[in-house]
């Protein structure tokens, strides 16, 4: 039969969150869905934690799903937030698995400022509540406010953002104090591929190229927030900087409604090009230029 080129293009969903973080489903279930949805790869990037991999792996492997090993990190810059991601990560790295282990006892601590800091405007919420939700994974302000919710404090989690936990809100308490140069260094030391999660909210492009100079190597140019204007702009801006590109939908189950696994897709060959990157950081280490 002559070649034709009817073969589906292969796709993946580069930002996925399970309940090993703030998202709601557990990973064989995230996997699950992304077989649904017709994905060749999928990175699951839960906040601060790596062990969904593990537990996913073995679904992934049965779905016929790649699975890329990856993680969302948080830092701060100028008293704004950035979000980082990593790809292709080593996940026995010490350096690694250390940083994460600082970063979720620093949550846990931040939780029960949160609770304290609303209890002082009378909205009383138990932090042993909140931390019992995460369960396992890692903790974070979606959890406080599924407690509010059940707590009749708000009617959505939305809701909970706008008037608790919001950068402006009494319950406020800021995240990780850590410069993104470290987070970088973090990524870059376990082998991964750093890339700049969500840039619309960022809000400050040029912070991204001092980010750059720190040693960003890829932009999430694709991402259920970006609308196709803000695709493009910062399609401009990878292509400047030379960035590679990634995208997903920033899945996180029932905590963030009407967004499915597979909301964003990007083509395959993107994730080629992330490990490609990686192979040629790896040959330049065995082979130092002098
Ligand atoms: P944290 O890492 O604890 O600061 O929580 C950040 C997470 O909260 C993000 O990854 C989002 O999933 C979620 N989030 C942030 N802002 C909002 C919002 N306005 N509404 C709903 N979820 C939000
Ligand atoms: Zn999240
Ligand atoms: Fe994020
Ligand atoms: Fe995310």
């Amino acid at each position: 039969m002559p070649f034709t080129n009817t073969m589906p293009e292969r796709t993946a969903d580069l930002h996925l969150h399970t309940r090993f973080s703030d998202g709601t489903q557990t990973p064989e279930r995230v996997v699950e869905l992304a077989a649904q949805a017709g994905l060749s790869a999928m990175a699951i990037t839960d906040h601060d934690n790596t062990e969904a991999l593990a537990v996913a792996q073995p679904a992934a492997r049965r779905h016929g799903i790649e699975l890329i090993a990856g993680v969302e990190m948080s830092a701060s810059a100028d008293g704004l937030e950035v979000h980082v991601l990593g790809f292709l990560l080593e996940l026995d790295s010490p350096v690694l698995q250390q940083h994460m282990a600082e970063q979720q006892a620093r949550r846990v601590t931040r939780v029960q400022e949160m609770v304290q800091r609303l209890r002082a405007i009378g909205v009383t919420i138990e932090a042993e509540e909140v931390l019992q939700l995460a369960g396992e994974g890692t903790v974070g302000r979606p959890h406080v406010a599924r407690v509010l919710l059940r707590h009749g404090y708000v009617s959505t989690v939305a809701e909970a953002f706008s008037r608790y936990l919001g950068p402006d809100n009494p319950g406020f308490v800021p995240g990780s104090p850590m410069p993104p140069s470290r987070i970088i260094r973090v990524i870059r030391e376990a082998g991964g591929v750093p890339v700049l999660a969500h840039p619309i909210y960022l809000k400050r492009d040029p912070l991204i190229d001092q980010l750059v100079q720190e040693g960003l190597v890829g932009l999430e140019v694709y991402h259920s927030g970006h609308t196709p204007e803000v695709v493009q702009r910062y399609e401009q801006i990878a292509e400047r900087l030379q960035l590679l590109k990634t995208g997903g939908s920033d899945y996180h189950g029932d905590s963030k409604e009407g967004l499915p696994v597979g909301a964003v897709k990007v083509p395959y060959a993107l994730v080629e090009r992330l490990k490609r990157w990686k192979a040629e950081q790896r040959s330049n280490a065995d082979h130092p230029r002098s």
